[in-house]
């Protein structure tokens, strides 16, 4: 487990009942007093700062999020193990309605960052080019078992991203030289033209092209990511699967995603679960849902059947005397954990009586004798049509 974290709400000085706009004006507040430009003499520390209060504003600003770190308390989510809670990974329900998500919209991050940023620092409408950037976002699928989404699992999953160059620590510069600032545009990465028009004179700003709008250059690019910073790496990702987890929904490891720009924080990586489908059982809502077949006598005297359950164990059931089929039988608490509480689903397994296909003379005599005392037309006799 990594170190205790401190309480997101403590970290933005809110009470646990504040609105979204009393979130977001803290965070304004902490990031542009805790931004590394603004602190010159202790960089380290303010950065460090700045980071925290960013990871609280990113969860607490969005609504999915601050309800599930709500629910698992004050634990640090990108971390694993711990029992009984799904440790490395906590539900963001999409309702498997996840395609056509926007990572664009989480929390309105990339919206904040810009207009703190952008307005926030000399009084520039532009956006400060070497000002600390979130990577993106990753989403990934995975396909588990029934069984798995029942018990929970940990899976290894094999990825592609970008991580930090650990030859120039993400700034492109081959060891021992340093980036220089951009003399076209003095390290702003925009050049502003006076333009004369039927208008009058106009000032147009755009990127400058020297640096590509960074406001820095690279006389001696690193050789091992050719100045980029970044570095393309395959990477293999252990996943808690947490039990109960259902078709579509969606596990998130914070942190996970693209490395940042500028010292900004890792994306976070969001992986959707599928579950194949189940020769036996079903899933509907937290139950789980099967057929048993009986046979007729079964269903006629009544018997003790054992059921199998999702976890391998079997359970002792008596059905009555006089069942008929589709009669549905419920075993409580025996069906898929609730990811949002302690409490468990049922399994709910439906009766299917077989009718015998083929009977010796003496069960067919038997039978026969048995339809005599119940009044019954008896079967008409075998008259070997078919041979
Ligand atoms: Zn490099
Ligand atoms: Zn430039």
């Amino acid at each position: 487990m990594a170190e205790n974290k401190r309480d997101y709400y403590e970290v933005l000085g809110v009470s646990k009942t504040a609105t979204d706009d009393e979130i977001k004006h803290a965070y304004r507040k902490l990031a542009k007093k805790y931004h590394p430009d603004a602190n010159p003499d202790n960089k380290k520390e303010a950065e460090a700062k700045f980071k925290e209060v960013t990871e609280a504003y990113e969860v607490l600003s969005d609504k999915q999020k601050r309800q599930m770190y709500d629910q698992f308390g004050t634990a640090d989510p990108s971390s694993f193990g711990g029992a009984g809670r799904p440790g490395g990974s906590y539900y963001s329900y999409t309702g498997g309605g996840f395609n056509g998500f926007d990572f664009g919209d989480l929390g309105g991050f990339g919206d904040i960052f810009s207009s703190m940023f952008g307005g926030g620092f000399g009084g520039r409408s532009t956006r400060n080019p070497n000002a600390p950037r979130q990577g993106a976002n990753i989403q990934t699928n995975i396909e588990i078992t029934f069984e798995e989404s029942f018990l929970g699992v940990q899976k290894e999953i094999n990825l592609s991203r970008n991580e930090e160059c650990t030859t120039c620590h993400g700034n492109g510069c081959k060891p021992g030289t340093s980036p220089e600032t951009c003399s076209t545009c003095h390290g702003t990465g925009q050049v502003t033209q006076t333009i004369s028009s039927f208008l009058g004179q106009m000032q147009t700003s755009r990127t400058c092209s020297s640096c590509g709008g960074r406001g820095k250059v690279i006389k001696d690019p690193c050789p091992d990511c050719r100045g980029k910073g970044k570095i393309r790496k395959n990477v293999k990702i252990t996943v808690k699967i947490p039990e109960g987890v259902d078709e579509g929904q969606t596990v998130v490891l914070r942190g996970q995603g693209e490395s940042g720009t500028n010292g900004g924080p890792q994306g976070d990586l969001y992986i959707v679960v599928h579950i194949k489908r189940h020769s036996i059982y079903s899933r509907k809502g937290d139950h789980v849902l099967c057929d048993i077949p009986i046979t007729f006598t079964q269903a006629t005297l009544g018997a003790e059947l054992e059921i199998p359950l999702v976890d391998g164990t079997k359970e002792k059931y008596k059905i009555p005397e006089g069942t008929q089929t589709g009669t549905k039988f419920t075993i409580r608490s025996k069906g898929f954990k609730n990811p949002n509480g302690s409490w468990r689903g049922d399994f709910v397994f439906t009766v299917v009586v077989q009718t015998p296909k083929k009977l010796s003379a003496e069960q067919r005599n038997l039978l026969m004798e048995l339809a005599k005392t119940m009044n019954e037309q008896p079967p008409v006799k075998k008259r070997g049509l078919f041979g």
